[in-house]
């Protein structure tokens, strides 16, 4: 009696072990069936990232070496960020004068403007606000300097070739010649124009804009003078012109300022602050105003119609 009950006890307890193996297999097989297909889609994904990335870096000038590095050390989630940045990248990848340093400020005034206004008002600067992280001028000799609100010149730049124009008003060599000629020749037409502004130093233009400020407030000031450093008038490259002593925006209705749109170029001036470029200049229109820049570099903002922080995207690298 007591063996009989052990053989049926042995024979139920075999049946269950081989049941529960049974279970046991089928509950992995399934499992790994699951995590398998999970960890493939995951691997497509990533591998199409991945590849779209190592794509655009090689169109950003990396080698695949170098590609390969980059995108093997981004998380997943750097992968997706970018991406998303690179869905507007790729558009901007392909335009004149883009620089990546910039993107995050392209990205910023994407929705305001089409992209080569986006790119050309953050390279040069003017998505800060003016007098914003003012660099300081490291060749203020350079007869091409940009002077503006953003860049300024050393307290103690005084160019070493200043001579007189005329009526004490000096501008260096260069310029002074050509300022020369070009009042000769416009005179040489029956109208009259005088050197007006030259070459001002440093501290004159600090007594200049104090005064401003005194009279007329900070707002109007920083419209219609420039700081110290700031102004062109410290190159010994610009001149203010003048028919009766005055400077005011009615010398822009004169024949003299006619005489001068279509001819300063052909002796190295521009226009420097244009009636409709107030927002890229920084300053108020003054048709009196003129830079020297040489004759080439004139010749082509003459040409484009730009204005000289433009020339210097299009021509000098500026970003
Ligand atoms: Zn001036």
């Amino acid at each position: 009696m007591k063996r009989k009950k052990v053989k049926i006890y042995y024979g139920n307890l075999f049946l269950l072990i081989g049941f529960v193996l049974i279970l046991v297999i089928c509950v992995i097989f399934l499992f790994k069936r699951l995590n398998l297909n999970n960890s493939d889609s995951k691997k497509e994904s990533d591998t199409n990232n991945y590849k779209e990335v190592e794509s655009h870096l090689l169109e950003l000038g990396y080698n695949e070496k170098e590609a390969e590095v980059i995108v093997d050390n981004m998380s997943e989630s750097d992968i997706m960020e970018m991406d998303k940045k690179y869905d507007k990248l790729s558009e901007y990848v392909t335009k004149k004068y883009f620089h990546i340093e910039n993107m995050d400020r392209y990205l910023s005034l994407d929705k305001e403007y089409d992209i080569e206004e986006v790119i050309m008002r953050v390279n040069t600067n003017i998505d800060k606000p003016f007098y914003t992280d003012i660099k300081k001028i490291e060749d203020p000799s350079n007869l091409l300097v940009l002077v503006n609100k953003y860049n300024k010149l050393d307290e103690d730049y005084v160019p070493e070739d200043l001579v007189e124009v005329e009526n004490g008003k000096y501008m260096r060599r260069e310029a002074a010649e050509e300022m020369k000629s070009m009042i000769n020749d416009l005179k040489s037409t029956g109208l009259y124009i005088q050197a007006q502004s030259g070459y001002r130093s440093y501290s004159y233009q600090e007594e200049l804009y104090e005064g401003y400020v005194e009279k007329n407030g900070q707002k109007a000031a920083d419209a219609e003078s420039a700081k110290a450093g700031h102004s062109e008038h410290q190159t010994g490259l610009a001149m203010d012109l003048s028919i009766d002593g005055t400077l005011d925006e009615s010398f822009g209705d004169t024949p003299q300022f006619d005489w001068l749109s279509d001819n300063a170029y052909k002796y190295g001036y521009i226009l420097r602050y244009k009636k409709d470029k107030v927002y890229m200049t920084g300053y108020a229109y003054e048709p009196w105003h003129y830079r020297y820049v040489g004759v080439e570099a004139a010749t082509i903002i003459h040409n484009e119609d730009i204005t000289y922080e433009e020339y210097c995207v299009k021509y000098l690298g500026l970003y």
